[in-house]
């Protein structure tokens, strides 16, 4: 089996799949209030059409990690039937999920007997009125319930995943870790992107790498732990650890080099980078009784044509048309 390469010379392993891309919150750096129109549901791939993708990707591309994503991966009906085959394949993926948790507290103890390895659940904020004012939604006790849950039914590592907005959350970093420390979670920050659909990304809004760590470093002290590969968060060892925390500077230390990712939407396409302007079309060979090495050799060319880097910072940037729930976080 040849590695997945390009022209870089960078080795793809790890596909980040979207199941569905619609979302029972709408937090404000993904979604419009109203919601988006959702995918025909014809065009969303079946549980035969994904699981054969991912069955390709790691016999014949060398696909090592697999995430299950979207929009709301728990919305998917077939979720957990779809982990219990992907754990079926031979290699045999490590299997994650990133969720926003509302639900997982009934379905983990199922996810994990099914093999889900490890779950990532994103959270913002400790506090009841600014999680309705970012996620626009009144369900902050599920989300921890969820978490809760996530690691009484034995997933390890569960991590948690945070976007810090200015004048909205930057002030709960401390809190948040703290919570996490207290509850064995590993907590990730992540640089909010450009990939909301509103298009209202504004570089003065985000919260940087540098200044997440200044937060955190008031109170505790850090020692990058180093070696992180294709790991996209700098994890910092947290007042000489066990534990540690990570920081997602992706945009102000993006780390494209490195990248190891490709991604499948729920409709069924190919995308090189999180950023790219152009996806490659598998459901129509798909549907079309095209053969696993057409599908795989598809897969290669997609891969051939990514881009250094996403370019954020480039004054031609180009926000992707899809926002980050069609395309899978
Ligand atoms: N709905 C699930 C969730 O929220 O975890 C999975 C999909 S969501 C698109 C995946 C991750 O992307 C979440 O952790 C979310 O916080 C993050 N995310 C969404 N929009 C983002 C943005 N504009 N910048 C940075 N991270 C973002
Ligand atoms: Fe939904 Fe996740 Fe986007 Fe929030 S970040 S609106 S939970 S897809």
């Amino acid at each position: 089996m040849a590695a997945l390469v390009d022209g870089f010379g960078r080795v793809h392993t790890d596909l980040r799949v979207s199941l569905t891309d619609k979302c029972n919150l709408r937090c404000t750096y993904c979604m419009p209030p109203e919601g988006l129109d959702w995918m025909p549901a014809d065009t969303v791939l079946t549980d035969d059409e994904v699981v054969r993708v991912i069955g390709i990707a790691v016999r014949e591309l060398g696909i090592r990690d697999v995430r299950l994503t979207g929009g709301e991966p728990l919305l998917r009906r077939g979720l957990v039937d779809i982990v219990r085959r992907l754990a079926a394949l031979d290699p045999r993926p490590r299997l994650a999920l990133t969720t926003n948790g509302i639900g997982l507290a009934r379905v983990v103890g199922d996810l994990a007997a099914a093999g889900l390895d490890r779950i990532n659940v994103s959270l913002d904020t400790m506090h009841r009125e600014t999680f309705v004012a970012l996620s626009r939604r009144d369900r902050l006790d599920e989300v921890l319930a969820g978490l809760d849950a996530a690691r009484a039914a034995g997933v390890a590592p569960v991590k948690v995943n945070t976007v810090l907005m200015r004048g909205i959350n930057d002030g709960e970093a401390l809190e948040l870790l703290d919570y996490c420390l207290a509850h064995e979670l590993q907590l990730r920050f992540i640089e909010q992107m450009p990939l909301d659909a509103q298009h209202g990304w504004d570089r003065d809004l985000m919260v940087t790498a540098e200044e997440i760590v200044a937060m955190l470093s008031a109170r505790h002290t850090l020692t990058p732990v180093g070696g992180r590969g294709s790991d996209p968060a700098e994890l910092f060892r947290i007042d000489d650890g066990p534990a540690v925390v990570g920081v997602i500077a992706s945009v102000t230390k993006p780390f494209c080099a490195a990248c190891d990712r490709v991604r499948l939407t729920a409709d069924g396409q190919v995308r090189n980078c999180l950023f790219a302007t152009e996806e490659s079309d598998l459901r129509t060979p798909l549907r079309a009784g095209a053969d696993d090495a057409f599908i795989a050799a598809r897969i290669r060319e997609a891969i051939g044509r990514k881009r250094a880097g996403h370019g954020i910072d480039d004054p031609a940037f180009l926000q992707p048309i899809r926002p980050m729930s069609a395309i899978g976080g």
